[in-house]
């Protein structure tokens, strides 16, 4: 039997970002322990690069703002490929989860009659995100850290410890699920990252909010925890990834110096009043409105400038166009030579308000221009170009409860999919934590109130965890010289970027995924030097294994859907197809009995239905609207004329 430190808990989270916080806040305040595993520091998670700030329609800088409107705009910005029900919820519940922060203590940016203060951001439709300078995200998990002590002392209050009902396991990495005979979760297996001693939570129900996938592309916003654990895990233990061919690629990532490539540069530059242009100093994004989005958007210059100030009489900039599009022009004018010296196009603030104005409202985008790049911004133009920066694919979930198909394994966050459909609008990840962080809390806690006794792990399957988790340290076969870690993360990368990046193609895809099978196959022979105790090397090695079943999973979505649609663009299929709307890929691990199904299971695609939207919801749209994304079937269905 493996050793292991064991803990028993009711809900384990894995994640201690904003939707791991907030759901861990929702189980407690029900009354059960809670266990949250985080592989970073506590604090340092993705959730506190967020910069641009949250999205809720609370009405405070625009009145005609409503929980209809910032729906309309979700579902838009997705390509109407969102689970509607999740975009329903969402918009509905983000301003009382907003509130919620604030009489925990979140101090936001106000206006001048002191009310939380919004500002304009590409895809909806008035200022609607709630901010905190450029660190909102900061502020948030700031905000929910302060939440879970303030339990903790009530805990500490009532028990005498303060940890009854709450921990944080930091530095700590899962790498398996744990599930009964029945299929249904008992627990996680993870080691400490400083000793590399094994751990053992049994639990029955797990609350996955692990972020994103961004490690897998070489050129990313994203930070090293983005290795995609948690939609690997899921489908390990048997849960359906949605959506994984609908990669993000923020259309602003700094281009240069090469060490920085891919850092964020927040879209709150552009909604401040930022625009875009090419080497001829053209503001490009005038000739990229697409046909779904025409009689939008500005149609010229002096229009689009006099929406900043008065956005009633006039139409928003298509500099605020939703991210795949402003990607996609970008990628065209570089394609076409109209970009900048370093591969991108130029950012200009400098020329659009006074110095003092541009430090005070984004304060970090100055700082990190400035130290990384030696660029003043309230001087100069900006390089960007765009960087991988979100999955909107995930694990399938329930909207209303955060359930995966497999019993007790609950998801959200940017691990979860649906809500975004083919395309998130900036600042609908930090209320999407917010909504659904807390729904999967509840659900967790509920689903554990329904049980009658507690699934029971299996120790075979905690000596089969182990084992694979050690496999690297086995020294290679003699003959071999074995491989190395980051030689294998480095082609991963460079391939993703270069086959199944911002364009597509089939013979790309599939290049990718014939590349993809020597990868995996040579993961079996990768080889860690040194000890247990904290040794990078390993940490990657076992990372590597779910980033090449996400990988496989985004490359044969791709692959299977022959349209193209908010964060996935097929060269050879260019058009938006009516025909792909109502339809959504499935990814699944498959065991065959082979050789890989212990490190990395092979990943089937298959296409199920959409649920169809509901009528009332259906009803917020202009059918001259929904002809462009439904088929005629579908319409020739609808039972009414339109609002
Ligand atoms: P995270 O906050 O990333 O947390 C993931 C957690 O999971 C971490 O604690 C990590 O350690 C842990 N973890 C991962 N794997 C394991 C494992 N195997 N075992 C244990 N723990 C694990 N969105 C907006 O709405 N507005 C913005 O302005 C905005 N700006 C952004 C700026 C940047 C630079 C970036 C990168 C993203 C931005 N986003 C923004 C997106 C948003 O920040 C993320 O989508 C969101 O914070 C994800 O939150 P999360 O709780 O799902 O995951």
């Amino acid at each position: 039997m493996t050793e292991t430190e064991r803990y028993e808990y009711d809900v384990v989270v894995i994640g201690a970002g904003g939707a791991g916080l907030r759901a861990a806040i929702a189980a407690r305040e029900r009354g059960l322990r809670v266990a949250i595993v985080c592989k970073s520091l506590f604090g340092k998670a993705h959730t506190v690069m967020a910069e641009g700030g949250c999205a809720a329609a609370m009405g405070n800088v625009a009145a005609k703002d409503s929980w209809q409107v910032h729906f309309r705009d979700t579902m838009r910005g997705g390509k109407f490929l969102n689970s509607w029900r999740m975009a329903e919820l969402h918009a509905k519940e983000a301003p009382d989860r907003v509130w919620e922060l604030e009489t925990w203590g979140a101090l936001f940016d106000r206006t001048p009659d002191g009310r939380i203060s919004q500002r304009n951001f590409g895809g909806h439709t008035y200022p609607r995100l709630a901010h905190v300078g450029d660190r909102t995200g900061l502020e948030l998990l700031r905000t929910l850290q302060q939440r879970i002590v303030a339990l903790q002392q009530a805990d500490h209050a009532e028990t005498g410890d303060y940890e009854a009902r709450l921990r944080v396991f930091a530095e700590c990495t899962v790498t398996e699920l744990l599930t009964a005979e029945d299929g249904a979760v008992a627990g996680a297996f993870g080691y400490w990252r400083e000793s590399g001693r094994f751990i053992v939570f049994e639990a029955p129900a797990v609350v996955l909010a692990t972020g994103g996938i961004g490690k897998s592309f070489k050129v990313t916003s994203n930070s090293w925890e983005y290795t995609g654990d948690g939609h690997a895990l899921a489908m390990r233990a048997g849960a359906g990834l949605v959506d994984m061919e609908f990669v993000q690629f923020h259309p602003t990532g700094m281009v240069w110096p090469p060490s920085v490539k891919g850092i964020l540069v927040t879209e709150s530059v552009r909604g401040d009043g930022g625009v875009l242009k090419n080497a001829a100093g053209d503001r490009f994004m005038f000739g990229y409105v697409p046909e779904v989005f025409q009689g939008l958007y500005a149609e010229s210059e002096d229009e689009a400038d006099r929406w900043y100030a008065d956005q009633d009489a006039n139409r928003r900039t298509p500099d605020l166009l939703p991210r795949d599009e402003v990607a996609r022009a970008i990628n065209t004018e570089v394609k076409e030579g109209r970009g900048s010296e370093h591969g991108g196009v130029f950012l200009d603030i400098a020329s659009r308000m006074p110095a003092e104005e541009i430090r005070r409202r984004l304060p970090s985008m100055y700082h990190q221009f400035k130290e990384l790049a030696d660029v003043d911004i309230t001087a100069e133009q900006m390089e960007v170009g765009p960087t991988c920066h979100y999955v909107m694919g995930g694990v399938g979930v329930d909207p209303d409860t955060g359930q995966s198909s497999v019993a007790g394994l609950f998801a959200a966050g940017e691990c979860a999919g649906g809500m975004h459909g083919s395309n998130r609008l900036g600042g609908n990840s930090l209320s999407d934590l917010l909504v659904f962080g807390r729904r999967a809390g509840l659900g967790a806690a509920d689903y554990v109130a329904s049980l009658g006794q507690r699934p029971a792990i299996d120790e075979a399957d905690v000596d089969a965890a182990a084992t694979t988790a050690l496999a690297p340290f086995d020294p290679p076969a003699s003959g071999e010289a074995g491989e190395n870690p980051y030689t294998l993360h480095a082609e991963l990368q460079q391939m993703m970027n270069d086959l199944v990046g911002i364009i597509r193609t089939e013979a790309e895809m599939t290049q990718a995924l014939a590349r993809l099978a020597e990868l995996r196959a040579r993961l079996r022979h990768v080889v860690v030097e040194g000890h247990r105790q904290y040794n990078p090397g390993w940490h990657l090695a076992l990372d590597l294994r779910n980033m090449l079943m996400v990988s496989e999973a985004v490359a044969t979505s791709a692959l299977t859907r022959t349209e193209s649609r908010g964060g996935h663009t097929r060269d050879d299929h260019p058009a938006l197809d009516p025909e792909w709307r109502h339809r959504v890929l499935v990814s699944r691990c498959v065991r065959d009995g082979g050789d890989d199904d212990a490190v990395v299971p092979r990943v089937a695609v298959e296409a199920a239905e959409r649920e169809p939207m509901r009528e009332d919801l259906l009803a917020l749209f202009d059918v001259e609207e929904l002809r462009k994304y439904y088929t005629a079937g579908e319409l020739a269905g609808l039972t009414r004329g339109g609002p």
